[in-house]
């Protein structure tokens, strides 16, 4: 679980900003879910043999005996949330997204963490596949606009309830004869949820299943013609993806569509964003029979792949610069008119040198420095210094706020 620190924090600020500038254009409204849910929420939804219930939650007994859990992601609780509030009967058609922490106990490393932070978005009663195409829309105008571009979209289906347990069939025949190949975590994977043992990054796991059978061969005609008709969309908006379809997600309710966003530059960490359609998780957890399309990307991925490019912190406007304690009332007073300007404004607050004050101005980068002493106070004229080109010139202490807000209107 990590700090978040100023330095980064502009990165993670920028990040945040363009998801919900991004998102609305599409019409997409926030929700703000717990942090903390039941943790049958999640056996239900992820599913019993998925890695994330089976080893990566984050489980305790309140006081009151009853299992909570940290939420593992973003998708069950915004399910639970439309389901109590009845979201639907306002609306049939719900378009929400999400920003925050959430929780898996996993091995720790480069781009894997504990505590970690995702931005999703879910839209939810419309089976049309013209909505997964806009979906995915969304995720790639979102990477243009955060000026990530070495990803590639990979998509794939997973068909439905009707054709999957063929295509399980399938590979679990395929896998019988190849169990010696297989890691310890894929024995158990062959057994419970087969199709996760495509997922594994073990390269012995990998290798076994070059050959393994496609799902794309066995969907029934209605998750075919849905998935030729995605591409089709795709195609039309001058979306460039791949159709991987080794692709599985780690979640039992996805159905039809899935998707990754992935990159070559964090190792095996290599999906930065992934999502799917899940037609039957509102109904499995009690709600209407509604059709539901979303992704997660992982924010510290995100930052990772941003990387030397971050985000700088605004530099401060004005720094006022006082000798003596006249001025530095003054100064004072000044600075707290400038910031209601929506200046940034900054002074040292204790009695240095001018030398002093002129270091700290240039150690926050301030764009322009006011010299205030006794002098400038009797005469009514202080200096103002353009930190960027060194030049000085008196200023009326009188218009010195219009002054400045013009200038710095222009920087
Ligand atoms: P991976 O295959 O990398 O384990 P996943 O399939 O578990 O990913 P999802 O549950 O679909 O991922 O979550 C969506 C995104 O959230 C991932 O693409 C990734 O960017 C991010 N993510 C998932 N787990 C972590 C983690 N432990 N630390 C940081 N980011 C994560
Ligand atoms: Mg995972």
């Amino acid at each position: 679980m990590n700090d978040i620190l100023p330095g980064e924090v502009e990165t993670w600020q920028f990040l945040e900003r363009e998801a919900h500038r991004i998102f609305q254009l599409y019409g997409f409204a926030e929700i703000r879910v717990p942090v903390v849910e039941k943790t049958e929420l999640f056996c239900r939804s992820i599913g019993e043999t998925t890695d994330i219930v089976e080893k990566e939650m984050y489980t305790f007994d309140d006081r009151s005996s009853n299992s909570l859990t940290l939420r593992p992601e973003g998708t069950a609780p915004v399910m639970r949330a439309f389901i109590e509030h009845k979201m639907h009967a306002l609306d049939p058609i719900s378009k929400l997204y999400y920003l925050g922490p959430m929780f898996r106990y996993e091995r720790p490393q480069k781009g894997r963490y504990r505590q970690f932070h995702q931005i999703g978005a879910e839209a939810i009663g419309v089976d049309d596949p013209m909505m997964d195409a806009q979906v995915l829309a969304m995720l790639c105008h979102y990477f243009e606009a955060v000026g990530i571009d070495s990803v590639e979209l990979h998509v794939n289906s997973l068909g439905c309830r009707e054709c999957r347990p063929q295509y399980r069939e399938a590979l679990t025949g395929y896998l019988e004869n190849r169990l010696q190949s297989l890691c310890a975590d894929c024995q158990r994977r062959y057994r419970t949820n087969p199709l996760r043992v495509l997922d594994c990054k073990v390269p012995t796991c990998q290798e076994a299943t070059t050959d393994a059978p496609s799902v794309l061969d066995l969907l029934c005609s209605d998750c075919d013609v849905h998935f030729k008709q995605v591409q089709q969309h795709l195609q039309k908006l001058g979306i460039s993806y791949t159709i991987n379809a080794r692709m599985v997600r780690g979640l039992d309710y996805y159905t039809k569509t899935t998707f990754e966003m992935v990159t070559s530059q964090l190792g095996s960490q290599n999906a930065v964003a992934a999502g799917g359609r899940y037609d039957g998780l509102i109904q499995d957890l009690g709600g209407p029979a509604l059709p539901g399309i979303g992704f997660a990307m992982g924010v510290e991925r995100l930052v990772l792949m941003k990387g030397e490019q971050g985000v700088e912190a605004p530099r401060p406007d004005v720094f006022l610069a006082a000798l003596g304690d006249a001025a530095g009332d003054e100064a004072f007073a000044l600075m707290h008119r400038l910031q209601h300007l929506g200046l940034r404004a900054e002074m040292a607050f204790t009695g240095k040198s001018l030398k002093a004050q002129m270091r700290r101005a240039g150690k926050l980068n301030a764009r322009y420095v006011v010299i205030l002493g006794e002098e400038e106070l009797a005469s009514g004229e202080a200096q103002l210094r353009d930190m960027d080109n060194k030049d000085q010139q008196p200023v009326s202490l009188a218009g010195i706020e219009q002054a400045l807000a013009d200038k710095c209107r222009l920087c």
